[in-house]
């Protein structure tokens, strides 16, 4: 299923400011090898159990911000890992992955504190999408529960540019607008392509390009790009 996503990861220079440390609980080797590469792509730092009790292990040294769950492991399933994390307060999303469709597994895996669940096989790019939902809404109820704010000079107030003037100032293309301000909002490459139905790599190119135009070394720093200040 990954196999447009063979590029080395290394070669990834848009690394997102959102990267995750994700969890892969799978004990097929195509599978983990996959949403490894996948992940990597995306700028995630990934760790990978193949038993239950390893898993499990790992999370006691350290938490991860995303758990990708298959049920089906040599020990125990992934139902235990699942209802152990939850037992140790562990809260991170925790994303089932798994080939078993029927409503019962699904019921089964939301009553014991799933986030999501994917069926086997699943597209790489909803996997993404579903995965940076998952971390967008921890985001955001961490922003809500510190309630703090970005600071801003005192009585500065900016003013989105407009298309024109994004093309005029960095010599963007129309496309590059477009992709300009959905990293502003924080989309990954893979939403991009998704969005704009393109394919992954175009959606990289671009935002690669965005990146250059804007002379910002992130695509954290896109957003204030787009923004100009208009005096206080
Ligand atoms: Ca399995």
């Amino acid at each position: 299923m990954a196999s447009a996503f063979n590029t080395r990861p290394t070669t990834n220079t848009a690394t997102t400011a959102r990267s995750a440390r994700i969890l892969i609980v799978e004990d097929a080797p195509a599978y983990a090898e996959a949403l490894q590469q996948t992940l990597l792509l995306e700028g995630h730092t990934v760790q990978h159990a193949t038993r239950a009790q390893e898993a499990l292990a790992r999370t006691r040294v350290e938490v991860p911000d995303l758990v990708l769950l298959d049920l089906g492991l040599p020990d125990k399933d992934g139902y235990h890992v699942l209802s152990e994390l939850r037992a140790r307060g562990i809260e991170c999303p925790v994303l089932i992955l798994s080939g078993r469709s029927l409503e019962q597994d699904k019921l089964e895996g939301f009553r014991l504190g799933a986030d999501d669940y994917v069926t086997k096989p699943f597209s790489a790019l909803e996997l993404l999408a579903r995965i940076s939902a998952l971390l967008r809404r921890v985001q955001r109820a961490t922003t809500a529960a510190t309630a703090s704010t970005p600071a801003m000079p005192t009585g500065a107030v900016r003013r989105v540019l407009d298309d024109g003037e994004l093309r005029g100032k960095f010599a963007l293309t129309a496309r590059q607008v477009e992709v300009a301000r959905l990293m502003a909002e924080g989309c990954t490459n893979a939403e991009l392509a998704q969005r704009l139905g393109l394919s992954f790599f175009t959606a990289r190119n671009h935002a690669e390009q965005v990146m250059l135009k804007l002379g910002v070394a992130n695509r954290a720093g896109v957003g204030a790009m787009l923004l100009e200040e208009v005096g206080s």
